[in-house]
């Protein structure tokens, strides 16, 4: 979570590091500030508001100046107020610091720092860490080599939580110190210039190279040249990686929020999934990504899963269809309980870890327990060169371009599909036969066309939005291999329209939530064609019984008396294994046109910020 964006060069930094936040706000947006040096020099400003709010206050008041620092916040440690926003300024007035992540032992710093007379002007952790660099800064020897750099790397000795950072200070005024553990930071280098930022995206595409810092790690940014140290000062070799980020995925085009074009980018992304990944000779999957040979493969007698969020529903996914096309048994975790819970896990275990940002702070810890373990973890994620992305012993790129809206869409489809391709892979590896995985592959290739045939919703489910946005609960059933996509559906709507809302297992449901029924209460069900069709009829009945406003979504409408259903939305009939990709899109549409109606920004929700760094 939050955005941090550094510049020094020859340009003016204040519209390049604004510029930066605006592409970095999908990470946070309660408040949001800068601070530059000319000289000896300082300007600070921050404000509670968007990015847009502190562009007005810097354009107030110009400032000449080519070295910054800035940052978009979601808060963690103290209200969103303009004192609360970063940067944080020492007490003494010399050094700025932005940071993103938590201190947990800054009450101990703080009130170490208050006997030395340090004061405080925020309720935030970070605060606590500019001044400890000040503190160091002042203890250090005043000829001391790299004495900037030196008092960051000492202070950073003495904390315990996460950090990416970035630090400036009026004595030093050609340099930004940079530093991350736990959550992401990365320089960008320029002609003439250098910056820093949470995201290659905070470059605005004037990066030609980056340097992704790893965990410990201090860097020294001038406009010409990056010295990195490790946290025991030994200078550390680096490499350079070309950004191959599509940058001009981050645009809106003729869409009017991200959600919307991401929704409607899904038949792309999912041919994305799939490129160069089936193989129709042996009708199976390739996937060389996972560096595992058959054999290594086939030792394997237990898949573990972990994610947090919409990825967490992908893994759901996964589960059934591992264990239905491979009959290996499949574990489901909660990233953010993994490392805590210490689940016993089977040696021949292979760990999965999926997050779309690749620096989701739960997963990257889960990843590492799991490694620490000796287990081989492999990670499915959209981002390139990310943290769980260079962290794990391989894996699978999406290629789904960047998400930016929030809630998740086009992500959790093509995670979906790609989980489907592991199915395919291993299953065929074991009891699968030729026909069956046939089967799999040609319903694969098919699926990006039949998720454009399901998009041709939209206008029903616009529809159907403006009937349905009044209500205040919602419940949404499914068995099988759309419980998952009925827990997915209840998010996106809570995510994005603020509506209490519960995915429950269809048969479930008489065991508790339909106490929730009542005409004030509608229901979204799907009712699919499957083994259990006519019990899914059952339970819908059962909703109709109470009253209950019911959605039916199925692929199968003359299969149930006309009536049942207040609405129906009928679904392109496709190969069971690909299902939920199907599934999944009337409910975001739903989802996007009822928060559309309810005058929600749908793709910055309130408290929600897209990629999760901090615990
Ligand atoms: N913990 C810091 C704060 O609450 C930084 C949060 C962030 O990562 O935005 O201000």
């Amino acid at each position: 979570m939050c955005g941090i964006t550094g510049y020094i060069g020859a340009r003016q930094a204040a519209p390049i590091l604004l510029e930066g936040l605006s592409k970095l706000e999908y990470r946070g947006y309660d408040s949001a500030g800068l601070a530059l040096l000319n000289g000896s020099e300082m300007d600070v400003r921050k404000k509670k508001g968007r990015v847009s709010v502190l562009a007005q206050e810097v354009k107030k008041h110009f400032f000449d100046s080519h070295l910054g620092i800035s940052h978009t916040r979601w808060a963690t440690h103290g209200a969103v107020t303009d004192a609360n926003a970063h940067p944080h300024v020492s007490s003494c007035g010399n050094f700025a610091m932005v940071h993103n992540g938590v201190i947990e032992n800054y009450e101990n710093i703080k009130s170490f720092l208050l006997t030395k007379g340090y004061t405080f002007r925020s309720q935030t952790d970070s605060e606590a860490l500019v001044n400890l660099i000040a503190y160091h800064y002042y203890k250090l020897p005043e000829n001391s080599e790299n004495r900037f750099l030196e008092s960051v790397r000492r202070a950073l000795l003495h904390l315990e939580g996460t950090y990416g950072i970035a630090v400036i200070c009026r004595m030093q005024p050609d340099e930004i110190i940079a530093a991350r553990k736990g959550s992401p930071l990365i320089i960008g280098i320029g002609d003439s210039e250098r910056m820093v930022s949470s995201d290659v995206l905070g470059f605005s595409g004037r990066a030609r190279s980056v340097i992704y810092l790893d965990d410990g790690q201090i860097a020294k940014v001038t406009a010409d040249s990056c010295e990195v140290v490790s946290a025991n000062n030994e200078l550390v070799p680096y490499v350079t990686n070309s950004v191959d980020w599509e940058l001009d995925s981050a645009e809106l085009g003729s869409f009017s929020t991200y959600m919307e074009k991401e929704i409607f980018e899904q038949p792309k992304v999912i041919e994305n999934a799939i490129r160069g990944r089936i193989s129709d000779d042996a009708s199976t999957a390739v996937l060389n990504g996972l560096n595992m040979t058959p054999s290594e493969m086939r030792q394997i007698d237990r898949i573990l899963f972990c994610a947090c969020g919409t990825a967490w529903h992908a893994c759901l996914v996964a589960e059934n269809l591992i264990e239905k096309y491979t009959r290996i048994p499949v574990e489901v975790e909660y990233a953010s309980e993994f490392r805590y819970r210490n689940a016993p896990l089977d040696k021949n275990t292979l760990a999965f870890v999926i997050s779309q940002s690749g620096e989701t702070i739960d997963t990257l810890e889960a990843l590492r327990e799991s490694r620490r373990k000796g287990f081989k973890t492999l990670a499915i994620t959209n981002s390139v060169g990310s943290t769980i992305a260079r962290e794990s012993d391989g894996g699978l790129y999406q290629h789904a371009g960047r998400e930016i809206g929030v809630a998740s869409t086009k992500a959790f489809t093509s995670q979906i599909t790609i989980c489907i391709l592991i199915a395919l892979y291993i299953g065929r590896m074991r009891d699968l036969s030729f026909a069956q995985g046939k089967e799999i592959v040609g319903a694969l290739k098919a699926l990006p066309s039949a998720v454009e045939e399901t998009l041709k919703l939209a206008p029903e489910l616009k529809k159907l939005a403006g009937k349905y946005c009044k209500y205040h609960d919602f419940l949404f059933l499914g068995r099988l291999d759309e419980f998952p996509i009925a827990l997915e559906g209840a998010l996106k709507l809570k995510e994005i329209s603020y509506i209490h809302a519960e995915g429950y297992p269809a048969a479930e449901m008489k065991h508790g939530p339909i106490a929730l029924v009542s005409p004030e209460c509608p229901t979204l069900i799907f009712a699919n064609s499957g083994d259990i069709f006519n019990k899914v009829i059952s339970n819908a009945q059962e909703i109709k019984a109470r009253k209950g406003p019911l959605i039916i979504v199925t692929d199968s409408p003359d299969r149930f008396p006309e009536g049942l259903a207040d609405d129906v939305v009928v679904i392109p009939k496709v190969h069971e294994s690909v299902r939920p990709v199907v599934s999944t899109i009337p409910i975001q549409l739903l989802a996007y046109y009822i928060a559309q109606q309810l005058g929600c920004d749908v793709d910055k929700p309130r408290n929600l910020a897209k990629s999760v760094t901090v615990e």
